[in-house]
């Protein structure tokens, strides 16, 4: 019963149950995925019988009400929190790029997959989001700057492929051409590798990039930093990953959390390449970024020019993250903790 959740098509559906002509659907649609309208009242040639009528059916508008933002003074990074229609709050972050406006949203309240240096899991899953409620940080962000957003990853807080339903139905949404029209190319979801859900995903032959949180170089250190390398093994999840370039034609990418003394040594880098031989592939190295309920320490620059320049060594492509809005940092997942901790 969420309007801004719903296809055209579905809303099409809508308007013909409630004895209503179809091309109000349409200006519906434009009005929440165009215009980016979060209230009735901004819906100018919608008669306003026709809003009580839809109200009166029980249907509802989603969306993410701007609860606190955070600007950086070195990049023009903003980090959003929001409050939705429950009370729960998540947090999206706002990049500037050379190559276009770039916000990252989350995909769930919580997280339950249990990565040992994430802030985003300490609190286990609250609820999975609506697909309403990820358009809405976008079109929030949009509106709360004025320009357009170009650019979409899903690497905020929660796991994309523990709600793929609801994110399935958020890209068809953000891509549609009557909405948003964002290209399928422009918007990376990223993942800790729950293998049956990217082969689900494969046969979508979507233009969407892949991203993998690998961090480890084999299984035995995987397990001890994702709880999910217990569930499926690096060679099951490789053996995805090549299929799904098979099937998409798209380049992996492969995040890789540099955590000093754990996975950031020169053998690491080298066992790194020997499993990434004939890959096609992009390896992202993020210096990780401590939370204080752990005790895992960042990388010495040094040791990650290192590993950098061991993969490059082997042709692996490599880039290392670079740090936006370090003057307002906090680790994936910390804002919103920290906000909801004081709210208890
Ligand atoms: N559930 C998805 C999205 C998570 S956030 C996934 O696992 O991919 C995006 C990336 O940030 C993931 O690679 C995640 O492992 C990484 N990450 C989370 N907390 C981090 C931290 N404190 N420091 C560095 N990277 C972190």
């Amino acid at each position: 019963m969420d309007l801004k959740s719903m296809t055209l098509q579905e809303l099409e559906e809508c308007m013909k149950s409630l004895q209503e002509p179809k091309f109000r659907a349409k200006q519906l649609y434009e009005w929440m995925h165009k215009h980016l309208a979060f209230s009735w009242d901004e819906m100018k040639n919608i008669p306003k019988k026709l809003k009580e009528k839809i109200s009166d059916a029980g249907y509802v508008m989603y969306g993410a009400e701007k609860e606190d933002c955070f600007v950086s003074e070195l990049d023009g990074t903003r980090k959003y929190l929001f409050r939705l229609y429950d009370g729960n709050i998540i947090e999206s972050v706002f990049m500037k790029y050379k190559h276009g406006n770039s916000v990252c949203i989350s995909s769930q309240a919580g997280c339950r997959m249990g990565c040992r240096f994430c802030a985003s899991t300490l609190g286990g899953l609250d609820r999975n989001l609506e697909p309403s409620e990820m358009l809405s940080q976008i079109y929030a962000i949009q509106k709360d700057i004025g320009e357009r957003v170009s650019h979409v990853v899903m690497m905020g807080t929660g796991e994309p492929l523990d709600n793929d339903r609801n994110v399935l139905r958020f890209l068809e949404l953000i891509t549609s051409e009557n909405g948003q029209n964002i290209s399928q190319r422009n918007i990376t979801i990223s993942t800790c590798g729950i293998v049956p859900k990217i082969r689900e995903l494969e046969k979508k032959h979507l233009q969407i990039t892949l991203a993998i949180s690998l961090h480890a170089p084999n299984d035995e250190k995987r397990r001890e930093l994702m709880p999910i390398a217990n569930k499926y093994s690096m060679e099951e999840l490789f053996d995805a990953c090549r299929f799904y370039f098979k099937e998409t034609g798209r380049r992996m990418t492969f995040e890789y959390s540099l955590v000093a003394g754990v996975n950031d040594r020169p053998e690491d880098a080298r066992e790194l390449c020997q499993r990434l031989e004939g890959f096609s592939c992009h390896v992202n190295l993020i210096p990780v970024n401590p939370i204080k309920e752990r005790n895992f320490s960042q990388s010495m620059p040094k040791s990650i020019m290192e590993f950098k320049k061991i993969l490059e060594k082997n042709r692996v492509n490599v880039t290392i993250r670079r740090e936006m809005g370090a003057d307002i940092n906090a680790a994936c997942g910390q804002l919103r903790r920290t906000k909801l901790q004081s709210e208890k």
